[in-house]
């Protein structure tokens, strides 16, 4: 049963290119493509720009192997297929924040060969947000971008503007944290496609509309009443995921998609900022303590826990790795983050991704999995 409830999210992220060229004919204002989800996208905002993040289409394409390794992750190609296709061709800038190296060589051709950038910015944060050093880099060089795009627009952009956009971004992560926290109950009235338009979605939309969308969703919910079986309550883990047709398969065949830690779901909103007179710092540090993505979890893999923690508190039954193929730093991670589930009574599955995945094919996968975990409930 569909009632409407989350369709502008859907239509946001189905006319999502749309979306942005209407945004800078309504304001004047320029929008920047983003690689990755460490982006200071306070930064951005308080100098009047609209960050779009970069994310796939999910067609096969041949545009990508004259720039970067057909075997680096799925993610990287279908990004820069994205650019060089023109997709973004509504994008002045483009920017990445250190991540992962294959990402970094996507950007890196994306600047050199997508014809309509007009500026690019690499923000090398330190991998190692553990050290006693790292706060101290990464706010020289959330600074170094600020006076980069003072520079660039000729304008400044006052401690009181930054402010007035770290409060917006927040109240933005406040509101999908309400929304996601909906999910531990019991026969959830928000689905796990639901709630991936929601995360999605404020990654590429004016985030004040955004509020305004998510503070109507959360005002209509405690009325609703789905009416679907929650069947098998699961955990999805992995990088970037906005893979629609797979998350609605498995809705489909007895589960419920109940909480995530991938960086287009909780890792991108889940912690806010701490109030600081010093807005840079307020920003780099939230960078620093937000749930790490492995390229930034060392040496203490600090992840696991928190993984485990988010599936004992959304009550999920199992989870299901959903790993980007090439992908280095999941794969490190996925033979003791899954012993670490398992050995705390969570089964898993793992399943690899590409730019476009079997849906038939993973369909049996999940279902051969479900029937072992209804299985082990009878016994
Ligand atoms: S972290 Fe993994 S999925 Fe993300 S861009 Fe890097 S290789 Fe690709």
């Amino acid at each position: 049963m569909n009632d409407g409830l989350f369709d502008q999210f859907k239509t946001w992220y189905e006319k999502r290119h749309d979306y942005a060229r209407d945004w800078k004919a309504r304001t004047g204002g320029q929008v920047v493509a983003t690689m990755c989800t460490y982006t200071p996208e306070e930064l951005l905002i308080a100098a009047g720009m609209l960050p779009v993040r970069v994310l796939g289409a999910h067609e096969p394409q041949n545009v990508t192997e004259p720039h970067i390794f057909g075997m680096f992750c799925p993610f990287c190609r279908d990004s820069l297929a994205q650019g060089l296709l023109g997709r973004f061709d509504y994008a002045e800038g483009v920017t990445l924040t250190q991540s992962c190296i294959q990402y970094r060589q996507a950007f890196n051709s994306w600047r050199m060969h997508v014809p309509t950038v007009t500026w690019d910015y690499y923000l090398p944060m330190p991998n190692d947000v553990q050290s006693p050093h790292a706060r101290k880099a990464h706010h020289a060089e959330v600074q170094a971008f600020r006076e980069f795009l003072e520079a660039l627009t000729g304008k400044k952009i006052t401690d009181e503007m930054l402010q007035e956009s770290i409060a917006v971004v927040d109240e933005n992560r406040r509101l999908l944290r309400e929304l996601f926290d909906l999910r531990k109950v019991a026969d959830p009235q928000v689905t796990g496609v639901e709630a991936l338009y929601a995360s999605l979605t404020a990654q590429f939309i004016d985030k004040r509309e955004h509020n305004e969308q998510l503070k109507k969703v959360l005002a209509a919910l405690p009325n609703r009443n789905l009416n679907r079986p929650e069947g098998v309550r699961f955990m999805t883990i992995g990088s970037e995921n906005d893979d629609i047709a797979f998350m609605a398969m498995i809705e489909s065949v007895g589960g419920t998609i109940v909480i995530d830690d991938q960086c287009s779901g909780t890792r991108y909103f889940w912690n806010e900022s701490l109030p600081e007179a010093d807005p840079i710092k307020a920003i780099a540090d939230r960078y620093c303590d937000r749930p790490a993505c492995p390229t930034k979890d060392y040496p203490n893999h600090t992840r696991f826990d928190h993984v485990l923690g988010l599936a004992k508190d959304y009550n999920a039954r199992a989870a299901i790795f959903l790993q980007q193929k090439f992908c280095d730093p999941h794969e490190g991670d996925y033979p003791d983050l899954k012993r670490h589930l398992e050995d705390n009574g969570i089964p898993t599955l793992f399943l690899e991704f590409d730019i476009t995945n079997p849906i038939g094919p993973f369909r049996i996968r999940v279902e051969a999995f479900l029937e072992t975990l209804t299985e082990d409930e009878l016994f």
